[in-house]
C-alpha cells in the first residue's frame, strides 16, 4: 500500500540496529550494552515511580533529572537537554543546529545513524576520510562547511582523539555547531563536557545505555552553551513534549548519582576490553586500539561477514558492517570475562576448523 505513503517517506533510507535476538540463550556481544546491570538504585528509583503516580504525564522540562546531570557535571541546569535515547538528542541536533546551506561534515567511517538523520531532514554533507590508521584527522576538517559532527571515541573504530585535538577542532569552527557524540566516553576517553563554558558553538552528547546499563530505559543528554540548548527545546517542543516517561526520570537520575556502581562496572568493562584484545591477538586477530566498551577486530585471512555467521550458528552474536574499508571486521561488544572466554573458544574452533 506504499501509494499512500507521503514522498518523503519513499526516499527514506532507515538506520538498521543490531538485532535482538527472540531466541533465549545466545551470547549477545553485537550492540554494545553493558553485561552488568543498571545500578540498584536506579532500579529502586523506577520502583518507587511505578504507581498512581503514573495517571499524570511527566514533567515536560525534566527537572530533576537535569538537575542531577547538571550537579555531575557541575555546570548549569540551562545547559542540560534531556531526550528519549541520545538518538533523539541527536536528531533534535541535526535538525535544529546542524541543517545549514553549507555541508556538514563528518568521517566516512563513523555511526551509520548520521545519514540516515541527514536523509530524514534533507541536510547537505560531505563525508571525510578517516586517514590510514582509520584514525580522524582534524586537519582535514579546516574547510567550509556548515557544522561538524564526531563520536569520541568514534565508533564502530574505538579510536579516541585527545581533548586537546576536539578543542583545536572546535576553536578552528568558533561559528559552526561542532556536536561530539561521546556514547563510549566513559571507558577510557577524555570528555569534552569540560569545555562547553569556553566555547559556546560546542554540544557534547551523552547516553545512559551503554556505561550506566540503561539501553532499555532510552535516556540520553546533551551540555552545551544555553543557546544551543533552546534549539534543541524548541524542536523538542514541536515535536513530543515528554520524551521521557516518570520511570525513565526517575531511573536515570537515581543512575547519575550512583558514582560507585558507575565506576566499578566500567573499570570492569576497562580491565575485561584488554582480556579480551589479548585473546583476539593471539588467535592472529589484529584489533585497533579501543577506548570503548567494544573492539574492531580483523582477521588476516577470514572474511568478516563468513566469520560472523560462524559465530551465530555457534551462539555468538557480534556485529559485521559492509561499509567498504571496515568490511573485513568484526565489532565485538566487551561482555563479562566469561562471555568474552566463550567467544574466543569458538573462535578457536571456527578458525581451526576451516584452516
Ligand atoms: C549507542 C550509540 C548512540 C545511541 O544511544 P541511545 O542513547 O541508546 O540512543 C549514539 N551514538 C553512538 C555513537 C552510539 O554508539
Amino acid at each position: 500500500m506504499s501509494h499512500l505513503w507521503s514522498a518523503a517517506t519513499h526516499g527514506l533510507v532507515p538506520y538498521v540496529p543490531g538485532e535482538q535476538p527472540r531466541q533465549p540463550g545466545l551470547v549477545k556481544l553485537n550492540t554494545n550494552e553493558s553485561p552488568y546491570g543498571p545500578s540498584p538504585k536506579a532500579l529502586a528509583a523506577i520502583a518507587a515511580a511505578t504507581g498512581d503516580g503514573l495517571r499524570l504525564y511527566p514533567d515536560p522540562d525534566s527537572t530533576a533529572l537535569r538537575a542531577a546531570i547538571a550537579r555531575h557535571h557541575r555546570i548549569d541546569a540551562d545547559q542540560v537537554f534531556v531526550g528519549n535515547g541520545s538518538d533523539e538528542v541527536l536528531a533534535h541536533a541535526f535538525q535544529g543546529l546542524l541543517k545549514h546551506e553549507l555541508p556538514l561534515l563528518f568521517p566516512d567511517i563513523t555511526y551509520s545513524f548520521y545519514p540516515v538523520y541527514c536523509g530524514l531532514y534533507g541536510i547537505e554533507y560531505q563525508l571525510v576520510p578517516l586517514d590510514e590508521s582509520l584514525s580522524v584527522r582534524i586537519e582535514d576538517y579546516r574547510r567550509p562547511c556548515g557544522a561538524i559532527i564526531l563520536a569520541n571515541p568514534n565508533a564502530p573504530t574505538g579510536i579516541a582523539l585527545p581533548l586537546s585535538e576536539i578543542e583545536a577542532l572546535v576553536a578552528d569552527h568558533p561559528d559552526q555547531p561542532v556536536v561530539v557524540d561521546e556514547a563510549y566516553v566513559d571507558f577510557g576517553a577524555q570528555s569534552a563536557v569540560s569545555l562547553v563554558s569556553r566555547h559556546p558553538n560546542l554540544l557534547v552528547v551523552h547516553t545512559l545505555s551503554k556505561s550506566r546499563a540503561l539501553a532499555g530505559l532510552r535516556v540520553g543528554y546533551a551540555v552545551g552553551d544555553a543557546a544551543l540548548i533552546e534549539a534543541l527545546v524548541r524542536v523538542k517542543n514541536s515535536f513530543n513534549s515528554y520524551p521521557l516517561d516518570r520511570l525513565a526520570e526517575a531511573g536515570a537520575a537515581a543512575s547519575i548519582a550512583d558514582e560507585d556502581w558507575f565506576e566499578s562496572t566500567r573499570a570492569r568493562i576497562v580491565r575485561s576490553r584488554d582480556r579480551l584484545t589479548a585473546g583476539l591477538e593471539r588467535l592472529g586477530f589484529s584489533v585497533l586500539p579501543s577506548s570503548a566498551n567494544f573492539v574492531l577486530a580483523r582477521h588476516p585471512h577470514r572474511d568478516g561477514a563468513a566469520l560472523q555467521a560462524a559465530l551465530r550458528a555457534a551462539g555468538v552474536l557480534v556485529r559485521h558492517f559492509k561499509a567498504a574499508r571496515i568490511a573485513d571486521y568484526l565489532r565485538i561488544t566487551v561482555g563479562t570475562d566469561e562471555e568474552c572466554g566463550l567467544l574466543l573458544e569458538r573462535l578457536e574452533t571456527i578458525l581451526a576448523a576451516n584452516g
